[in-house]
């Protein structure tokens, strides 16, 4: 029984690689010294891997950005507005499809799978002619072999879900596609094999989603070219993320290993395994230990569950290995300092997963390891007093969450007689101009942060200066002529971990940062105990904010989906609990804005869709749990309380029917930067309520001209109703600085006026 790795955190523990990269941008490295830095973090990773034990090291999986932009690049596949001529393609134009240059918009990028990680989306069209620029997989191989003596396992992702997750093709072209890319692959692994690499892995996630059954043929068709083209490299089919729907079809391809997720997908992949059984030729990668979640593994518990599968596949031709990639969770517990002893050693980061594994595998190899070890013995201790920690109850929430179930979450009155009675209240003139909450986050403001942390400031004098920052922009807003203003969101430094701190139930990390896309790093809260309302979160600055202005202040919160998403959530209760416990509490802080006179009131649901599940039978559920926890935070205040929300990062147009069920009175909702391609949802899609689709990106410092946002309106006036219609930009401006937004922001005003005139 072999231990095995499926993709090791690029970042590094002090966040090197984020500020090696960064630091090359900023053009404070030069490109050769960019490169040996990335080389000495790719080989002390693998270095790790090695001194932990794990027998199957990944290569190949490290990048100066993502995976995905690494095979179009590495494939040739540079859309052409970067203007690439030649073989090699230059640093310059890798970070330019990542990040757009002064000439060139960058590649989409989106979510990968059900993850907070983003990749970038190839383009492929009829004009690119695909060739291999380089073989990253076989440099991983060598530099591994030569330069540690690891012989490493290479990784790459495979036609069949690159294809998938690329864009700008349609169906018809899809085999054409295949037959271009397919040389290119077989190419790869032939160079693989000559080198001498026993392993290869090629993930294949899409195989978890709904594919149907046809798709099959065609992934037999490629693993059948792939398998003849390099008859010496053992192919490692990996899934992950979710169960396989088609375990039958899959387990008889011409593949060496097939790797399932034995934590997502356990159910359904354990009840194929014991059902079907496994072919006695190919290796089973048992995707054991969570990939996705930081909770230490029960080493009992993992040892029955390998016993079950070891009845079905002989223990040597089965490898322990992670879920999935382990660059969705931090690196190592080892460095933190502020968390509880208690909860500190219930927890397993990618280095401790790896030793589980290796642990795991020695178990049954019986070499030594054995459960008298210690490691055994403090493990089943860490989980033993995990699930008796009597702090992660607190009975006063159970009770409360226990009458939830009865509770319809619904508005006192529907909408449209809300709508009468909120325009008579409101009095806002048509076309209501506001933006998303956020204002520009300056240097000023975060250093103003990190004195009052390191308590060079006191409070009051924190408190002092946010609302110097709050007065600033009220009278900003005013100035713009904006009709409903924010406060600003200066207190918070990032919408989850603000309000984690001052809920009951949650703890922080100090260096548990996960990659979110290219150098953007992400530190999720952990959802340690019951989820608690301590006290009003958001009332002081709301209210400070209305004091000064005679226009409405939307009082502003996250909503419990979204925070749900972006932590990492205990797993001894169901998520659907937690969700609840969160709700409850939001809605808490709802009914404290709503008593101190903050009568219209946004939650954000930005990560709405992330939880979505990747298959489609189970999408249907999931939209009825995720709408009832919003309707729960929004449904106690009075008719006249206006309830808004926001969404972005997520492609909603199919699902605006489920999200109206949110029966927020006005929603705002991302649009730009998917090229609009919402708007003509709403022609076929009646949607009542109001809503605003963001009329400009605020993700580049343009300013958009008065035209183009005319454009924009008239556009989608052509398909929405222009009594439902808000004028907002795409998301919060926190990240803009304050000159582009006044300026921004005074166009977006003179286009509403002058669409108004029209109407
Ligand atoms: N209210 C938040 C802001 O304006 C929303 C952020 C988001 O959608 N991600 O920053
Ligand atoms: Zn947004």
């Amino acid at each position: 029984m072999k231990s095995s790795n499926l993709g090791y955190p690029r970042i590094g523990e002090k966040r090197e690689w984020k500020k090696t990269l960064e630091s090359f941008w900023a053009g404070q490295i030069e490109e050769h010294d960019f490169l040996s830095i990335m080389e000495s973090i790719r080989l002390a990773h693998i270095r790790k891997q090695k001194e932990i034990g794990i027998d199957l090291i990944p290569v190949g999986d490290f990048t100066f950005y993502d995976h995905m932009l690494d095979t179009a690049v590495m494939f040739g596949l540079v859309p052409e507005r970067f203007q690439h001529t030649g073989d090699k393609v230059p640093l310059s134009i890798y970070f330019s499809m990542a990040r757009g240059s002064k000439d060139a918009p960058a590649c989409e990028m989106t979510k990968w799978f059900n993850t907070n990680y983003h990749y970038i989306v190839p383009e492929l069209n009829s004009s690119l002619r695909p060739r291999l620029t380089e073989n990253k997989p076989l440099k991983a191989f060598q530099e591994a072999k030569a330069k540690i003596g690891v012989k490493g396992k290479p990784v790459l992702i495979g036609p069949y879900t690159f294809i998938k997750l690329s864009k700008g093709y349609d169906s018809k072209q899809f085999p054409a596609l295949i037959l271009l890319l397919l040389p290119l692959y077989e190419q790869v692994l032939q160079e693989l094999e000559k080198e001498g690499a026993e392993w290869v892995q090629i993930d294949e996630p899409i195989l978890v989603t709904s594919l149907a059954k046809e798709e099959m043929a065609t992934i037999a068709f490629i693993y059948q070219k792939l398998n003849e083209a390099a008859p010496r490299l053992n192919i490692m089919l990996q899934t992950y993320f979710e169960a396989v729907d088609w375990y039958e079809e899959l387990i008889e391809l011409p593949v060496q290993g097939i790797g399932f997720d034995f934590t997502c997908g356990l159910e359904e992949n354990l009840k194929n395994l014991l059902k079907f059984g496994f072919p006695s030729d190919k290796i089973l990668a048992a995707g054991m230990i969570d990939g996705r979640n930081i909770w230490r593994a029960d080493l009992a518990e993992k040892r029955k569950l390998i016993e079950t599968i070891a009845a079905v596949v002989p223990k040597d031709q089965l490898w322990l290995q992670p879920s999935s990639s382990l660059i969705h969770v931090p690196i190592t517990v080892k460095n933190e300092r502020n968390l509880s002893p208690l909860l500190k050693n219930s927890l397993a980061f990618a280095d401790e997963k790896l030793e589980e594994i290796v642990y795991l595998a020695k178990l049954f190899r019986d070499e030594g390891a054995q459960e008298e070890d210690s490691y055994y013995q403090d493990n089943q201790q860490a989980i033993h007093l995990l699930k008796n920690d009597a702090s992660r109850d607190n009975h006063l929430v159970q009770k409360e969450h226990e009458k939830l179930k009865n509770e319809r979450a619904e508005r006192k009155s529907p909408y449209l007689v809300r709508k009468k009675l909120q325009k008579e209240v409101w009095k806002l003139p048509i076309l209501p101009t506001t933006t998303i909450g956020s204002f520009p986050q300056t240097a000023v403001v975060r250093k103003a942060r990190q004195k009052f942390k390191k308590g060079e400031w006191s409070r009051p004098q924190y408190e002092q200066f946010i609302q110097h920052e709050i007065q600033k922009w009220i009278a900003i807003q005013e100035e713009i002529g904006l009709d409903v203003l924010v406060h600003g969101e200066f207190e918070r430094t990032d919408m989850v971990e603000f309000f984690g701190e001052k809920l009951g139930g949650f703890a922080f990390t100090e260096n548990g940062w996960v990659q979110s896309y290219g150098s953007r790093c992400v530190r999720p809260p952990i959802i340690y105990g019951d989820v608690e309302f301590l006290q009003p979160m958001t009332v002081k600055e709301s209210v400070y904010a209305q004091s000064l202005t005679n226009k409405a202040v939307k009082g502003m919160l996250t909503g419990p989906v979204t925070l749900l998403n972006w932590s990492f959530v205990r797993d001894d209760r169901p998520r659907q609990e937690v969700v609840e416990q969160i709700a409850l509490a939001l809605r808490k802080e709802v009914e404290a804005l709503e008593a101190e006179g903050i009568s219209m009131i946004q939650v954000d649901e930005p990560a709405l869709l992330e939880g979505l599940p990747l298959k489609e039978e189970k999408k249907q559920e999931y939209f009825e749990w995720a709408v009832r926890m919003f309707r729960i935070v929004t449904s106690t205040v009075e008719d006249t309380t206006q309830i808004h929300t926001h969404m972005c990062y997520c492609d909603f147009s199919a699902y605006m029917h489920d999200i109206s069920k949110m029966d927020a009175d006005v929603i705002s909702i991302e649009t730009s930067r998917s090229h609009g391609e919402i708007i003509p949802v709403f022609e076929k899609e009646t949607y009542d309520k109001g809503i605003g689709l963001g009329v400009y990106d605020i993700h580049s410092p343009r300013i958009p001209p008065v035209e183009e946002i005319v454009a924009i309106i008239e556009q989608s006036l052509q398909v929405l109703d222009a009594e439902q219609f808000w004028i907002n930009p795409d998301c919060g401006l926190k990240t803009r600085r304050a000159e582009e937004t006044i300026a921004s922001l005074k166009n977006m005003v003179a286009a509403a006026q002058l669409v108004r005139k029209r109407l």
